[in-house]
């Protein structure tokens, strides 16, 4: 695949930099750009020989295909945090916006489309479940309070209490206290997949950060993943940044407790400070000396839960109807019961519905995740598991869209062991450690005070995995490193316009956006605010 940026080839790095970086996922790029901006000699170590981490790419057959990643929230958006992020580094791939936002398909056969617009999918909520109709306005005003308070505590580490009451509510107890009918809670967690753990063990804070942002526009990038990783690793060599891909970091030198460089597979490089995007586990254990850490708080950490792994099929089509595949697009449920996502739910994405150029003329893709709850450890034929799983998925794609299996050019299938083979994240896990209340917030590893100038970016740390949670672990990483962020260079009353407080269509961009948003009043407003001055 032809890359955009050009990477060292073959040269040797510098002797010494200021930072080195381990690891060029969506964490270590953003942070990459966010250090080298501030002028700093930045060596970006990848062992892979693409970046991009889980929003990579790779192609079979013609066939362009998303290796994990592919909902992007707000990243099309330039007027919330990592929208406007993005324009200040001067990034330019285009977002497609997504509207239907996500389908949901139920055992009864039934399906709902959640549309972008927040107003007309609380309307429809209230035509479908008349019953419910003050629960959900109680439900969602809840969703709104945690949302906001959630974005201050966890995206602007903000000291308020406003979030405390609801710190340790899981998404299955908000459900619960809020509405009756089991066909609305299920629709109300129908995507729950995203977050790697089902419902009673994933916060209601991070769901509704998740949910809301939703409406201020959900994206796929043109071109897929790997134009977006690509981008941003153009942008940093332009900064006069470094990218060494196909290597390993081996080891991460520390004298007196201070992190001062790496050891390559075939060089040693000095380093100011080293931030790394890695597997943490992978990072305390083999990386550093266990000498240098805290037993104590690394086995603190040993005792975390990571997310399920996603067990993922790819596949190429050849004459398919595109409106049998846009009816099949969402999470198909067999359960009512949304604690069983990792049993009886599936998602089908048909990233050619946006992008048709990720597949040959005529042709399409589908993409199925499947969470699966494994005994990692346990498994010691992953050929078989892979088999299994990859049949109960084909079985259930020819249910849905009879006579599919006519139509595949090119399929492969991916389970845990090829997640963490590809990116070495610890047992394949999604988005790092689980997202539940007890695992989030001064639960989940810091960002640094490990040893003197380490720090970690990703899913990882705080505050959180999934896309938005990582470039903000980097945006506070490099706050911290430079002592501060750069003001953003938009003025604010060019950016927001009208009642609902979004970019004007007519507003030039540096972002090519496909769609800009609108959203909805009551999500937009205090975002705003909060994404100018972040
Ligand atoms: C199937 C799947 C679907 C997902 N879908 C979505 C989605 O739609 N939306 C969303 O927001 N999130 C999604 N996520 C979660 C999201 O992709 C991750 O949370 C996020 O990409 C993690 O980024 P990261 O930078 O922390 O790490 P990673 O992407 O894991 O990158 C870490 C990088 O470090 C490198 N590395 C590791 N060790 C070393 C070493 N020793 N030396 C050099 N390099 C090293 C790895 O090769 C890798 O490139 C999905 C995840 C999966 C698995």
């Amino acid at each position: 695949m032809k890359r955009l940026f050009k990477g060292l080839r073959g040269k040797a790095p510098e002797p010494s930099y200021d930072a080195v970086i381990i690891g060029a996922g969506i964490g270590g790029l953003i942070c990459a750009n966010l250090l080298a901006r501030e002028r700093m000699r930045v060596l970006l170590v990848e062992q892979h020989y693409m970046v991009g981490g889980y929003c990579s790419t790779f192609r079979r057959k013609g066939f362009t295909f998303d290796a994990a990643t592919h909902f992007y929230p707000l990243l099309g958006n330039p007027a919330t945090i990592t929208g406007k992020l993005l324009c200040d580094l001067g990034v330019t791939n285009a977002w497609i916006k997504m509207d239907p936002v996500d389908h949901f398909h139920f055992p009864d056969g039934s399906t709902f489309a959640v549309p972008a617009d927040f107003d007309i999918y609380f309307d429809q909520l209230k035509q479908q479940f008349p019953d419910e109709a003050e629960n959900l306005t109680r439900f969602f005003a809840l969703v709104r309070e945690v949302y906001l308070s959630g974005l201050l505590t966890h995206f602007r580490w903000r000291e308020t209490d406003r979030v405390a009451p609801y710190s340790q509510m899981t998404l299955r107890q908000a459900l619960d206290q809020h509405c009756c009918n089991p066909k609305l809670k299920l629709l109300l967690a129908a995507d729950c997949g995203h977050w790697g753990s089902p419902p009673s063990r994933t916060s209601f804070v991070f769901d509704s950060m998740l949910r809301l942002s939703y409406f201020l526009g959900n994206y796929y990038p043109r071109g897929g993943s790997q134009a977006f990783a690509d981008e941003l690793a153009l942008r940093f060599e332009e900064l006069g940044g470094h990218i060494l891909t196909s290597t390993n970091v081996r080891q991460i030198v520390v004298k007196n407790k201070t992190a001062c460089g790496v050891e390559l597979e075939t060089y040693h490089v000095d380093a100011g400070l080293v931030v790394s995007n890695a597997d943490l586990l992978l990072t305390l254990d083999h990386l550093i000396e266990p000498d240098q850490l805290d037993r104590d708080r690394v086995a603190s950490i040993r005792k975390l839960r990571p997310s399920h792994p996603c067990f993922l099929v790819h596949v190429g089509l050849k004459d398919m109807a595109t409106e049998v595949l846009r009816a099949a697009h969402g999470y198909h449920w067999d359960s009512w019961d949304p604690d069983r996502v990792a049993t009886n739910s599936f998602k089908i994405f048909v990233p050619t519905l946006y992008e048709p150029a990720m597949a040959p003329a005529g042709g399409h893709i589908v993409i199925v995740q499947k969470l699966t709850a494994i005994d990692y450890d346990a498994i010691d034929d992953w050929t078989t598991h892979k088999a299994d799983v990859e049949a109960y998925i084909m079985r259930h794609l020819e249910r849905v869209m009879p006579g599919f299996t006519e139509k595949v050019v090119v399929k492969l299938s991916a389970s845990a062991l090829t997640s963490h083979r590809f990116t070495l994240n610890h047992k394949g896990a999604m988005l790092g450690w689980e997202m539940s209340p007890d695992q989030l917030g001064d639960h989940r590893p810091a960002l640094n005070g490990m040893l003197k100038n380490l720090y970690f970016v990703g899913h990882w740390t705080q505050p959180g995995g999934g896309i938005t949670p990582v470039i903000v672990s980097a945006m506070q990483v490099a706050k911290k490193i430079t002592g501060h962020t750069r003001p953003g260079t938009i003025a604010p009353s060019a950016l927001f316009v009208g009642q609902c407080g979004f970019a004007s269509k007519s507003q030039s961009s540096p972002l090519d956006t496909v769609s800009t948003a609108r959203g909805s009043g009551w999500v937009a407003e205090e975002t705003c605010d909060m994404a100018v001055d972040f």
